[in-house]
């Protein structure tokens, strides 16, 4: 039976990456070689690379003056590179998250951090409104999807300094203004390819203005300016990521797919709201699409493994709540179907039946 994977990452890709990468490392582009088993450097591979660059560029509709890298290292490593290249004297970070708190951590290896404002103190249910950015900052850091609490910043918004977003679990899950930005990064294994790689989305112009050295595999402008191929880059992420690409635009695109997400989650959070046995987590107005936090009501408490246990019986698996938070969370990245979905929801009708 094919499961329904609400893993929240490394989590669900689309069938078509799966078999195109299934047939690639057999069989590399009539290679006779395997894509684990070429060189980097081969022509196929390179367009490879370059239709990768293309397609980010074109699906998210990124303007003139932009790089767009790939990177080993995860997320985690973006939170001391971007510091390392961009931190002068100050930054400012919004904390709505365990990776947001992460982020903010490096940052303070390299001076002055100021928090800008925290949900830290409602175990990061809603995102801090109202804050304003110091005009003297570098940069201005916040995460657009927190994978572990599900709350999500949905709109694009102007900002005095530069913009920099974590966007590892919410890239590619709706249009966005890139020219808000002057970086974007993320992991890739959330809503793209399997883990081992990281996109970079850099604004050129803010490069170059920091005086520290910056050793040569840390600083974004090595990898703009061997294309991504300063040292041999993940070639089986990459070629994962140009398949998923490619199934996105087959899909309509991101404007296409943010319908979709969103049709989804509601599917899913008005069964939350709905049903007595559970109940969300998160302020409302901050729910995210990707990430949907949930707990079984108080009355229920005792029940939680049986639900969980009940919904593998009908092959829906991932759905354990993240260690710090508990309860469920059901990951509804693009890959995800809505019967999956459905199939989640019906379980939770069933077990109201049984139980309530
Ligand atoms: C998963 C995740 C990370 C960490 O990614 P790694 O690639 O494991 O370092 C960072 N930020 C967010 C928002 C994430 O969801």
């Amino acid at each position: 039976m094919k499961k329904h994977n609400f893993y929240a990452g490394p989590s669900i890709l689309p069938q078509f990456t799966l078999d195109e990468t299934t047939k690639a490392i057999a069989n590399f582009a009539g290679t006779g070689l395997s894509l684990m088993e070429i060189s980097h450097r081969s022509k196929e591979f390179v367009a490879v690379m370059d239709e990768t660059v293309a397609l980010f560029k074109e699906l998210l509709n990124i303007p003139e003056g932009y790089s767009v890298i790939f990177l080993g290292g995860g997320a985690s490593l973006q939170f001391a590179m971007v510091p390392f290249n961009l931190f002068r004297t100050k930054a400012a970070y919004l904390n709505t998250g365990e990776w947001a708190s992460k982020a903010l951590k490096e940052a303070k290896f390299f001076g002055e951090v100021v928090e800008v404002a925290s949900s830290k103190d409602k175990m990061f249910n809603y995102i801090p409104k109202g804050w304003t950015v110091p005009e003297d900052a570098d940069y201005f850091h916040i995460t657009t999807n927190n994978t572990i609490y599900g709350t999500e910043i949905r709109q694009d918004f102007d900002c005095k300094v530069p913009l920099v977003a974590d966007m590892s679990s919410d890239i590619f899950s709706r249009p966005i203004d890139v020219s808000k930005y002057a970086l974007i990064y993320g992991g890739a294994q959330k809503n793209l390819a399997p883990a081992g790689v990281t996109f970079v989305i850099v604004r050129n112009d803010v490069l170059g203005k920091v005086e520290r050295p910056i050793p040569t595999m840390l600083k974004y402008q090595t990898h703009i300016d061997k294309e991504s191929m300063f040292n041999t880059p993940p070639c089986v992420p990459v070629f994962a990521a140009l398949q998923t690409l490619k199934w996105l635009k087959s899909m309509g695109g991101v404007a296409e797919m943010e319908k979709i997400n969103i049709k989804k989650a509601a599917l899913l959070y008005d069964e939350i709201d709905r049903n007595p046995m559970f109940k969300g987590t998160v302020v409302k107005e901050d729910r995210s699409l990707m990430n949907i936090c949930f707990v079984m009501d108080e009355k229920y408490i005792q029940f939680e493994k049986e639900f969980l246990d009940l919904a593998a019986t009908r092959g829906l698996v991932g759905l354990k709540g993240h260690r710090s938070v508990g309860g469920f969370r059901a990951s509804t990245y693009n890959a995800l179907p809505i019967e999956s979905v459905q199939a989640l929801v019906d379980a939770m009708k069933e077990f109201e039946k049984m139980k309530a």
